[in-house]
């Protein structure tokens, strides 16, 4: 074992930086680890902003918001959860505030709230168009301040399991090549979303579903791995994501007949609609002939060129590089992709997990405030306030245990899988299967599913699953091997895939993200109102369920 310490966090975007500073805060020793350097990581792409009941642009309060978020997660979010996030998200927000966070400014220089999708008022904070961003560099300023060591280039690839608790994480050294054992009495996953399972994506290269999968091989159940969030606007053909601070700033979405479409869909709340509602829409709105080349067109230009350079700036650059357009001229191409991953590993409202010492926070755990739909801006708001708890939490529990074991075996086992992979000579090229898998899962587990798909969908992915089995690495060097450790990537987005389809298959209705007009098109509260929890045994996934903790909202219509 290299190393050891109190709190070992496993990601070192906005969820893991905020849990580092709380843990250490309670007088933990935590160390970060993180397969790129701490402010690459995905969060510090988040444009449009952060949710809380700040009140600075409307009458607001933690109850609307919740109500907000309840509504929006098509009421499979567990409400005491949202109840935690809501509540304490203004505090969290001011503190940002206070390490440094420049937020965008009202007049009166209070922090400026937008209006963002199916929030029923202008509750996003942002920092122009670029708030993720600030808050990893303000996070990893706090982080730099604390002194805490940073694992940079370490890719995790598996969890060490001893006497039925975490103690630990086996590594690959992407620097030095190599296995490197740390030692932990908690970890906490933080890694992020599993966006590029599909290959319409906002999500980075970098967003695999490490931990999740790391966490499923463990028998740590995965919850509501049906659900990933299509965003409606992301650029054709590259899926960069077009933030939706444009609708709340005003923009129109137009088929190609100029027509407003969102009337037919969404009438009172057209363009601000939540985003399984709009993605719906659009894709409709492509499959019936009244696209453009296969997109919608977002339209900014009544908006002026002023607005549009003070408060969309990046959008305007991200339009021009990479589909050429300008807004303050042209509508913008775009349509429905993969952005959000609304499931994740289960855990409870201080992050912890089914297994002792394993903690998770932010995009790979669910627990679950986005339920079945994430509203924009809360799933910042989730790292922080849900990446702070699991950070008290982790530390409350380590400062009371005192040891950490972790058998030679464990790498031992490691290494020896490690090098029949890398002593492989002949086989196939894992991009093939990556491709093929993208490919699929786009086409049939996408905004709108059918059974018949989805069962294709699951026979596809045991395929590639076996010829997985048979990948070959050609890169053998250590220095920056991402031959290798993108075919470790590449094995846990196929279990994550799996997951995903069973769970679809079983979901008999339509709610949220899982949207089913063939089969199922209503949602079904009579025997639906409840999670999927995926666990992995004999090398399959297994199904259960569980019941939705509701507080004080019973389910309704949802009208927009
Ligand atoms: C383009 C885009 C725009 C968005 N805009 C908004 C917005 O405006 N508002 C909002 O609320 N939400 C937004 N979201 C969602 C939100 O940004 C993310 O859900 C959130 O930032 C995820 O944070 P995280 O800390 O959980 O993960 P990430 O920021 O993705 O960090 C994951 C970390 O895990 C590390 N990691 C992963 N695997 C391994 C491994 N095997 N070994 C070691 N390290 C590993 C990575 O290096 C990284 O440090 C947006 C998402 C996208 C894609």
């Amino acid at each position: 074992m290299e190393a050891k310490h109190d709190v070992l966090i496993v990601g070192a975007g906005c969820a893991g930086m905020r849990a580092a500073i709380e843990a250490h805060d309670q007088g933990a020793d935590v160390a970060l680890i993180s397969k790129i350097h701490p402010v690459r990581s995905h969060s510090g792409a988040a444009e449009g902003g952060i949710n809380a009941a700040l009140g600075n642009a409307s009458e607001d309060d933690p109850e609307k918001h919740a109500f907000d978020t309840v509504k929006g997660s098509d009421y499979l979010g567990d409400q005491d959860a949202i109840q935690v996030l809501c509540d304490e998200a203004p505090g969290d927000v001011y503190q940002l505030e206070h390490w440094g966070a420049v937020f965008s400014r009202t007049e009166d220089g209070r922090i400026a709230q937008r209006p963002f999708g199916a929030a029923g008022e202008p509750r996003t904070a942002y920092a122009a168009d670029i708030t993720g961003h600030v808050l990893v560099h303000v996070l990893y300023e706090q982080v730099m301040k604390r002194d805490l060591q940073v694992y940079e280039e370490y890719f995790a690839w598996q969890l060490v399991e001893h006497e039925n608790r975490c103690q630990g994480v086996i590594c690959w050294d992407l620097l030095n090549g190599g296995l490197r054992t740390i030692g932990a009495k908690t970890v906490i996953l933080a890694t992020g979303g599993a966006g590029r399972l599909y290959s319409g994506t906002t999500n980075a290269y970098a967003c695999t579903g490490d931990g999740m999968a790391m966490a499923l091989r463990l028998g740590v159940p995965l919850k509501d791995m049906e659900m990933m969030q299509f965003h409606p606007t992301t650029l054709s053909p590259t899926g960069v994501l077009i933030t939706e601070g444009c609708r709340g700033e005003g923009a129109y979405l137009l088929n190609s007949e100029g027509d407003r479409f969102l009337k037919d869909y969404a009438p009172n709340a057209m363009e601000l609609a939540s985003r399984d509602v709009i993605s719906r829409a659009e894709q409709t709105e492509i499959d019936e002939g009244r696209g453009v080349d296969g997109n919608v067109l977002l339209d900014l230009r009544h908006l002026g060129a002023e607005k549009i350079i003070e408060r969309l700036h990046g959008t305007r650059e991200l339009s021009m590089v990479f589909a050429g357009v300008d807004p303050i001229h042209d509508p913008i191409p775009v349509r429905p992709g993969a952005h959000y991953h609304m499931g994740g590993v289960e855990t409870d409202l201080d992050g912890k997990t089914a297994l002792e010492g394993l903690y998770a926070a932010g995009e790979c755990a669910c627990v679950s405030v986005h339920g079945a739909n994430r509203l924009g801006g809360n799933a910042l708001m989730e790292t922080i306030t849900f990446g702070k708890r699991a950070g008290r939490a982790a530390a409350d529990w380590a400062l009371s245990h005192t040891t950490v074991t972790v058998p030679e075996a464990a790498e031992a086992d490691a290494k020896r899988e490690l090098d029949e992979l890398l002593d492989r000579d002949d086989g196939e090229r894992p991009y093939a299967i990556r491709d093929e898998m993208a490919t699929t899962m786009h086409e049939n587990f996408g905004v709108f599913r059918r059974e018949d798909q989805m069962r294709r969908e699951g026979k596809i992915i045991a395929g590639l699953t076996e010829r997985y089995e048979r990948v070959v690495v050609d890169d053998k060097s250590d220095v920056f091997n991402n031959d290798l450790t993108q075919a470790l990537e590449l094995g846990f987005l196929l279990q994550l895939a799996a997951c995903m389809i069973e769970a679809g298959i079983a979901r008999k209705e339509s709610r949220g993200a899982h949207a089913r007009p063939h089969d199922f098109p209503d949602r079904d509260d009579e025997n639906f109102l409840r999670h999927t929890l995926v666990s992995w045994r004999d090398d399959r996934p297994e199904l259960s369920w569980e019941p939705v903790r509701m507080t004080k909202w019973q389910p309704q219509e949802r009208k927009y």
